[in-house]
C-alpha cells in the first residue's frame, strides 16, 4: 500500500492583459510558492485591514510560458507509471472558467503540441504496453459527462443529435460492499492508441453538440475520461486492474463577484452545486476528526470517491488566470488547492486472481501438500530400493519415455531415493541412446574411401563433408530439374496450336518457369510478389528460406504454378491488394472528415461567443437563450459529418479485419505450399537416388548421359538457326549458370552437348571422347546425370558437372 497526499500543481495561463501582481518560487526546497499581492490602495478611502500578500505552497507552480509537454512529463506521466504498475490513478484540472482546464486536460485542437493530458497519457500507455511483451494488456475507454447531478455516457451511440438531457442516464448502484457501478456507461475496449484517441475525439464531439446556451455544458458540466487497464502475465493466475481517471471539472465560478472593493476575497458560492458538495468532501476529508464522509451527496464525489480519500494516487492540477479581474477567483482556488493537499490517499496494488488459473494452482499445491505429508507422517524406508521398487520404477520410466504427450510427468512420489534411481536411469539409457547414434553416423560417412580422405586429411572433415554433400544435393536439383523440363517440353507440344501465336516459339508458361532468377525484380504471378506493406505478412519464400539453392527456386517456381491452390492464392493476393487500396482511401476520406468537424467546431465555438457578446453588450440576455439557425446548421452540419466519421470507422474496421484475416490465408497457404513443396521435392531427390542405385552407376543410367563433344559448339550458331529451331529453348542458365564460371576456358563444354531432340535415350555417339570427357565419364565420381536435348541446357548442365569435377579433383589430391 502506497500512502500518499494529494498531490498538487499549479498552472497559469498565459495572458496579454495587465495580471495581477504574482510571483513564483520554484527554488523552495520544500515545494515551490505562489504568491498574491493585493495593493492596499486598492481599497480607496477604506481602512483597509486585510491582508495584502496571500502565499500557497504547490508541489510545483508551472508559470505562464510552460508548454504542454512539460506539464506531461512533470504531473501526468508519474501517474500513468502508477496505473502500469496496477495501482489506480487520477489527474483533475479546477479552475475558473477559460483558465485552461480543458486545455490541459484535453488540449487545444489547433496545434499537435497543444495536445494535452489524455492524448500523450494514451500514447504513453501504448507505447509502453508495446515494450512490455512479458505482460498482456487490456485497455478499455469510457467518458463520462454529469451535468446537473446527471451522468452521460460520452460515447453512447445513441448520441446522435440528441440533447444532452435527452440521452440516457448512467446511472450510480452501489454493491453491498459500498463499491460503485456506473450503470448505462459504456466501457470500450481500445487496442491501440489510434483507435482511444478515436474515442476521445468522438466522446469530445459529441459533447460539443449536446451543448446548447442553455446548459453551457463545457463550462458547467464535469468530464471524466477513464482508461481501464489490465495486465496480466501469460500463464499466471493474477491480473492487476487499473483505472485512470483524467478528469476536467465544471468552472469553479463563483457568484458573488464584486471585484477586489467591497467583499473582497469573501468565499463566495459556487455556480456549481456539485462543486459545491466536492467542497464539502474535501473539507470533511482534510478534518481529521470527521468520521462521516459525504460521498453520496452528489454523483461526481460518488464517482469520485475511490480518488478522494481512497485507493487511488491523486493529482491536482489548479489552473490559474492571474488576470486583474480574477484575482478573487484565482485566491479562491488556490485556498481549495491548499485544502485538497491536506488529504491521505492509500493506493493499493489492486491484484485479483484469475479463479481457472487459481484452481489449477491450488490443485497443484495440495498435491505437493499431500506428497509432504506423507513424506512427513511417512512410511518406513529401508537404506536401499528393494528389487520390486526398482522394477516398478523401469516400468514408470519406460512409460514416461514413450507416452507421447509432452505433459506428461514422471511421479515416482515424494522420495529421493526414487527420484535419484530414476534419474540414473534416464543417464543410462541416453548415454547408451549416445553412442549407439555415433556408430550409427559413423557407419553412414563411410561411402567409399571417401572417410579415409576425410580422416587422413588435414583440412576439417566437416568441410569435405560439406562439399560432398553440396555435389550430391546438386546432383539432385539437376536430374530433378531434367525431369521438369522434360515435362515442360511434352506440355508445351501438346499445346502447340497456342505455341504458334505466341512469338519466339516460347510458351507463357515456359518463360514465367524458367526465368532467370536473377531476373527482373517484379515477379508477377509468383507467390513471392504478394506485397509486403500490410503488416509485412507477405509470401516471401526466397528471403525467408535462405537454404533453397537457386536450382530449387526454379522447381518451385514451377511446382507452385501447378500447385492446386494457386488461384485461390492469387485470388486472396489480388482481394488483399484491393482491400488494402480501399483502406488507404478510407483512412483519407476519415482524416478529411475530421479536419471538416474541428473546422464547424471552431466556427461554432467562434458563433456562440459571439452571440455571448451580444447578449451582454445589448443587455439582453434572452438572446442567449433563443435558438439560432446558424449554429443549428453547423451542429447538423458537426453531426452529419460526424455520422460519416463513424460509419468510414465502421467500414475501415471491417476492413482491417477482412486484411489481416487475408493475410493470415496467404502466410497459411505459403506454409501450405512450402511443405507441399518439400515433400515433392524429397520424393523426386529419392526417386533419382534409386534409379541411380539400380542402375549401377554412370553407364547403366537410363537417362542420357554425358557425351562426347560436337564437332560445333552451339555457341557458333547463327541467331537464324537457333529461332529456327522447333524446341523452345527454355534459359536454363537459372540454376546452373552461376557455376558456367567454374569450366574450364579451354574447352567449350557447350560443344561437348550431344545434338537434337530426336536422338533416343539409347543411342550413343562413335566419335572418339575427348580426353576431359574421358576423364569425365569414366570418374568414379561422375553422376548419372541426365541431359534435356536442349543444348545451351545441357550445356550448363556439364559445366556444373566439370565444376563438381574440380571440386572432387581437389578431394583427390588430398588422397
Ligand atoms: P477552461 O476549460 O478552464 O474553461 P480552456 O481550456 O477552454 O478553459 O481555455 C480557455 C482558452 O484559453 C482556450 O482558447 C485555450 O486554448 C486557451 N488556453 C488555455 N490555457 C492555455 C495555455 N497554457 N496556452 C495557450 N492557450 C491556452
Ligand atoms: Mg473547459
Amino acid at each position: 500500500m502506497v500512502k500518499q497526499t494529494i498531490q498538487i500543481f499549479s498552472r497559469i495561463k498565459p495572458s496579454k492583459k495587465t495580471t495581477a501582481v504574482y510571483s513564483v518560487d520554484n527554488d523552495e526546497p520544500t515545494g515551490a510558492f505562489l504568491e498574491f499581492l493585493v495593493p492596499r490602495d486598492q481599497a480607496e478611502g477604506f481602512v483597509n485591514n486585510k491582508r495584502e500578500c496571500y502565499k500557497f505552497r504547490f508541489l510545483k507552480v508551472f508559470d505562464q510560458a510552460v508548454k504542454q509537454e512539460e506539464i506531461f512529463t512533470h504531473i501526468a506521466k508519474p501517474v500513468a507509471d502508477s496505473v502500469l504498475a496496477g495501482y489506480n490513478g487520477t489527474i483533475f484540472a479546477y479552475g475558473q472558467t477559460g483558465s485552461g482546464k480543458t486545455f490541459t486536460i484535453t488540449g487545444g485542437a489547433e496545434r499537435y503540441s497543444d495536445r494535452g493530458i489524455i492524448p500523450r497519457t494514451l500514447s504513453y500507455l501504448f507505447q509502453r504496453f508495446s515494450q512490455d511483451s512479458s505482460m498482456i494488456y487490456t485497455t478499455h475507454i469510457s467518458y463520462l459527462e454529469i451535468y446537473n447531478e446527471m451522468g452521460y455516457d460520452l460515447l453512447d451511440s445513441r448520441h446522435e443529435a440528441s440533447r444532452l438531457e435527452d440521452l440516457p442516464k448512467v446511472l450510480i448502484m452501489e454493491d453491498p460492499d459500498q463499491n460503485i457501478h456506473l450503470r448505462n456507461l459504456s466501457l470500450q475496449q481500445s487496442a491501440n492508441e489510434e483507435e482511444a484517441l478515436n474515442l476521445l475525439f468522438l466522446g469530445d464531439t459529441n459533447r460539443m453538440i449536446a451543448e446548447t446556451p442553455m446548459n453551457q455544458a463545457s463550462t458547467r458540466s464535469h468530464c471524466i475520461f477513464t482508461v481501464h487497464v489490465c495486465r496480466r502475465e501469460p500463464g499466471s493466475a493474477t491480473l492487476r486492474r487499473s483505472k485512470l481517471h483524467l478528469v476536467d471539472l465544471a468552472g469553479s465560478d463563483r457568484v458573488s463577484k464584486t471585484g477586489l472593493t467591497g467583499q473582497l476575497l469573501t468565499e463566495a458560492k459556487y455556480i456549481n452545486l456539485s462543486l459545491h458538495y466536492l467542497e464539502q468532501v474535501i473539507i470533511a476529508l482534510s478534518e481529521k476528526s470527521r468520521s462521516h464522509i459525504p460521498y453520496r451527496n452528489s454523483m461526481l464525489t460518488s464517482v469520485l470517491r475511490d480518488s478522494l480519500g481512497g485507493n487511488c494516487m491523486t493529482t491536482m492540477i489548479a489552473t490559474i488566470a492571474v488576470d486583474k479581474r480574477n484575482l478573487d477567483e484565482s485566491i479562491s482556488t488556490c485556498r481549495f488547492a491548499q485544502r485538497v493537499a491536506l488529504i491521505k490517499n492509500e493506493a493499493m496494488l489492486n491484484e485479483e486472481l484469475d479463479p481457472a488459473l487459481l484452481i489449477a494452482r491450488l490443485k497443484r499445491e495440495i498435491q505437493s501438500l499431500k506428497e509432504e505429508l506423507a513424506m512427513l507422517t511417512g512410511e518406513q524406508r529401508d537404506e536401499q530400493l528393494t528389487g520390486e521398487e526398482i522394477q516398478r520404477l523401469e516400468v514408470l520410466v519406460k512409460a514416461f519415455l514413450e507416452d507421447p504427450d509432452p505433459d506428461v510427468t514422471l511421479s515416482m512420489g515424494p522420495d529421493m531415493r526414487k527420484i535419484q534411481h530414476c534419474f540414473s536411469l534416464l543417464k543410462i539409457m541416453i548415454m547408451g541412446k549416445q553412442s549407439a547414434g555415433n556408430r550409427h553416423s559413423d557407419g553412414e560417412a563411410s561411402p567409399g574411401n571417401t572417410v579415409a580422405v576425410i580422416q587422413n586429411s588435414p583440412r576439417p572433415a566437416a568441410e569435405m563433408t560439406k562439399l560432398k554433400e553440396m555435389v550430391t544435393q546438386r546432383d539432385n536439383e539437376i536430374s530433378i530439374l531434367v525431369k521438369m523440363l522434360k515435362r515442360e517440353k511434352k506440355r508445351f507440344q501438346d499445346t502447340g496450336d497456342q505455341l504458334a501465336n505466341t512469338p519466339n516459339g516460347q510458351s507463357p508458361a515456359s518463360q514465367s518457369a524458367l526465368r532467370p532468377a536473377a531476373g527482373p525484380p517484379s515477379r508477377e504471378g509468383s507467390l513471392d510478389s504478394i506485397p509486403a506493406n500490410h503488416g509485412g505478412q507477405a509470401i516471401q519464400l526466397k528471403k525467408r528460406d535462405p537454404q533453397l539453392s537457386m536450382g530449387k527456386q526454379e522447381a518451385f517456381e514451377t511446382f507452385m504454378r501447378d500447385h492446386e491452390d494457386r488461384v485461390t492464392v492469387e485470388h486472396n493476393r489480388e482481394l488483399l491488394k484491393q482491400r488494402s487500396a480501399e483502406a488507404r482511401r478510407i483512412g483519407e476520406k476519415l482524416s478529411e472528415a475530421k479536419n471538416r468537424i474541428n473546422e464547424l467546431k471552431k466556427q461554432l465555438a467562434l458563433q456562440r461567443r459571439q452571440r455571448a457578446a451580444l447578449s451582454v453588450t445589448e443587455n439582453c440576455p434572452e438572446v442567449e437563450a433563443e435558438v439560432d439557425p446558424v449554429e443549428e446548421n453547423l451542429c447538423k452540419h458537426i453531426e452529419q459529418e460526424k455520422k460519416f466519421y463513424k460509419s468510414s470507422i465502421g467500414v475501415l474496421k471491417a476492413l482491417r479485419t477482412e486484411i489481416e484475416h487475408l493475410q493470415l490465408l496467404l502466410e497459411r497457404a505459403k506454409v501450405k505450399l512450402q511443405r507441399d513443396f518439400h515433400k515433392w521435392w524429397g520424393l523426386e531427390a529419392s526417386s533419382v537416388q534409386e534409379s541411380e542405385a539400380t542402375a549401377g552407376g554412370p553407364a547403366g543410367s537410363p537417362h542420357r548421359t554425358l557425351q562426347p563433344p560436337l564437332p560445333s559448339p552451339p555457341a557458333l550458331c547463327s541467331e537464324r538457326e537457333s529461332r529456327a529451331d522447333p524446341e523452345p529453348k527454355p534459359v536454363f542458365s537459372t540454376a546452373v549458370g552461376d557455376l558456367r564460371r567454374f569450366a574450364p576456358k579451354r574447352v567449350p563444354l557447350a560443344a561437348a552437348v550431344e545434338a537434337g531432340p530426336e536422338e533416343t535415350p539409347g543411342q550413343r555417339r562413335t566419335d572418339p571422347p575427348s580426353s576431359e570427357w574421358r576423364a569425365l565419364s569414366t570418374s568414379k565420381l561422375s553422376s548419372s546425370i541426365p541431359l534435356t536435348g536442349d543444348q545451351q541446357t545441357d550445356a550448363d548442365i556439364l559445366a556444373f558437372v566439370q565444376a563438381r569435377q574440380n571440386l572432387l579433383n581437389r578431394t583427390g589430391q588430398l588422397q
